[in-house]
């Protein structure tokens, strides 16, 4: 007998967070997915995955996450709905067959597939599996407001876009010293813009895509969401800052550096001399 997933802590974590990005405003009918790479014991502890539901093609094969399991959103689901069905909007499915295929071993009840921006996850996860050792396991996707705003006025090279943000916040800095990896307008849930996201996610953990939304990638949950939520407060101080007229003072690439100095980060050297 196995136990229930609704009493495990990735299962109530996901929704917790499903649910706050509907109450930020960033999650608009369907706006925004998750994906959480979990393991086997935790799969094994709530489900029997010889009982799935069917084995069905990835658009592009990515045999670096044959075997993994994902905690993943349905596409066309609402992140507000999360809490009263999740056994309608959320599906863990197993890559299998050379990561050819997928399996739904739990959840999309009614009849739903993964998020139409698997691609982007999948191949972020397999990236970020690689060059963390295995450490991060949640990517996150929202349409989180001010972050997008920004990118119909600021400068997209991700250089200044990332200064820009550090500049808003001291802690931006700390949290980011990679920076924020920006994306021009691309066709979404195509394999292109799940290659250009995973392709950025070598570097940064948060890739911005021009006039649509983010993607955080961590560890954890409270880890990925934190990334997003900081960089939207720094943009949501930035959008005030330009509606507001000149600036008359900022943190200076000096202060960058005994900040960093400070908290020990690296920050990224073509942002601080940009
Ligand atoms: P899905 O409903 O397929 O997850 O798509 C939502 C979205 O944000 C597309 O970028
Ligand atoms: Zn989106």
């Amino acid at each position: 007998m196995k136990d229930n997933i609704l009493d495990a802590c990735f299962f109530k974590d996901a929704i917790k967070v499903l649910n706050d990005m509907w109450l930020k405003g960033w999650a608009e009918r369907n706006g925004g997915n998750l994906s959480y790479r979990l393991t086997k014991e935790e799969v094994e502890k709530y489900i029997d995955d010889t009982n799935n539901k069917g084995a069905f093609d990835l658009p592009q094969a990515i045999p670096d996450i044959e075997n993994e399991y994902f905690l993943i959103t349905g596409t066309g689901k609402y992140f507000r709905n999360m809490i009263i069905a999740p056994n309608i909007n959320l599906g863990i499915i197993k890559i299998i067959d050379g990561g050819k295929k997928y399996s739904i071993i739990w959840g999309y009840d009614d009849g739903g597939k993964p998020t139409s921006e698997a691609s982007a996850h999948l191949k972020s996860h397999a990236v970020r599996k690689k060059i963390t050792n295995d450490k991060n396991r949640v990517i996150i996707h929202t349409h989180a407001t001010n972050l997008i705003a920004l990118t119909y006025v600021e400068d997209l090279d991700y250089r200044s876009f990332s200064k820009r943000l550090w500049q808003m916040s001291t802690e931006c800095l700390v949290v980011f010293p990679e920076g924020v990896g920006v994306l021009p307008w691309m066709v979404a849930g195509t394999n292109e813009i799940g290659d250009a996201t995973a392709n950025l996610m070598t570097k940064h953990r948060l890739v911005l895509w021009a006039f649509h939304g983010i993607f955080g990638a961590g560890e954890s949950i409270d880890e990925a969401m934190g990334l997003i939520d900081t960089a939207e407060k720094a943009a949501n101080i930035l959008v005030k800052v330009n509606s507001m007229g000149d600036i008359k003072q900022k943190i200076t690439d000096e202060e960058f550096k005994r900040l960093a100095d400070f908290f020990n980060v690296m920050p990224d050297k073509d942002i601080i001399n940009y």
